[in-house]
């Protein structure tokens, strides 16, 4: 039987030409994963005291086989759950879910900066090139609300708490979006710090308080939190996610549209594959 090739994966008809040095595909305004994850940041955007960015880019990660085949063989674990194996749409509840963490390079600062670097530092370069490692999650922040697991949420304000750019020549900000396994979760109001797996029957953690998205709500029922004001969702395997997209934002439309534009132009010299 013919298996279906991830859109992600190097080997898929699309993704010709790039490979491991080149894994970034910008994706042009248009398309249609641009324009629903554009959509989903500024939605996700809550914070009212923060002012609201524009997007300035968005790029497709691609990963190696090797790296995508366990994550398929843990979404096909979860989806044969007998909880959730009667759900015809989407059975391991995969959702695409922002993290941010710190950038040491210049990273999809301009149209030149595609290119990882190869600082032990730099998480992003570091989960862009080998996505997640439970074990190094949240060094930065002690404080780990639901103990020791990979952060993702919905909240791209939140999200954003966490980015850091070391560089002080960045003038952009950057999110990770994930395909997170969010299974079933298990709903919690307040912290358990000494977590390091899901209660059992469940695969992830998951936290919201607040009105939040309705369609959210299906799978985890909003209550408003004592110790959390914005949702949280918490795995606790490697195999759970993989890092799908970049977002690139921030304030500065004038220059920073113009270097992007430069890129978008640079890089679509050849026929842009559907
Ligand atoms: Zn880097």
């Amino acid at each position: 039987m013919a298996s279906i090739i991830d859109e992600f994966s190097f080997n898929h008809p699309q993704n010709q030409g790039y490979s491991k040095s080149k894994r970034l595909v910008l994706l042009p305004q248009n398309d249609p994963s641009y324009i629903m994850l554009e959509k989903k940041f500024l939605k996700g955007w809550k914070h009212p005291n923060k002012q609201k960015p524009a997007v300035h880019g968005i790029f497709k990660i691609l990963s190696l086989e090797t790296s995508l085949e366990p994550f398929h063989q843990y979404r096909a674990r979860v989806a044969a759950h007998p909880s959730l194996n009667t759900q015809k749409k989407n059975p391991a509840n995969e959702q695409l879910l922002f993290h941010g963490t710190n950038r040491c390079c210049l990273l999809v600062e301009d149209g030149n900066r595609i290119r990882l670097c190869g600082l032990p530092q730099c998480h992003l370069c570091c989960v862009v090139r080998n996505s997640f490692d439970v074990t190094k999650c949240g060094t930065k922040h002690k404080f780990r609300r639901f103990g020791n697991g990979i952060y993702t949420t919905a909240c791209s304000s939140k999200a954003d708490d966490y980015t850091n750019n070391a560089d002080n020549n960045c003038n952009l900000r950057v999110l990770l979006v994930n395909r997170v396994i969010v299974g079933k979760p298990h709903k919690r109001r307040q912290n358990a710090t000494n977590l390091t797996e899901p209660p059992c029957g469940h695969h992830s953690v998951s936290k919201f308080s607040s009105q939040t998205d309705p369609c959210l709500l299906v799978q985890v029922i909003g209550e408003p939190g004592v110790d959390l004001n914005y949702e949280e969702t918490v795995v606790y395997s490697n195999d759970a996610i993989r890092p799908a997209y970049l977002v690139v934002y921030g304030d500065e439309p004038p220059r920073t549209q113009s270097t992007m534009q430069t890129l978008i132009k640079t890089l679509f010299k050849t026929p842009l594959a559907q």
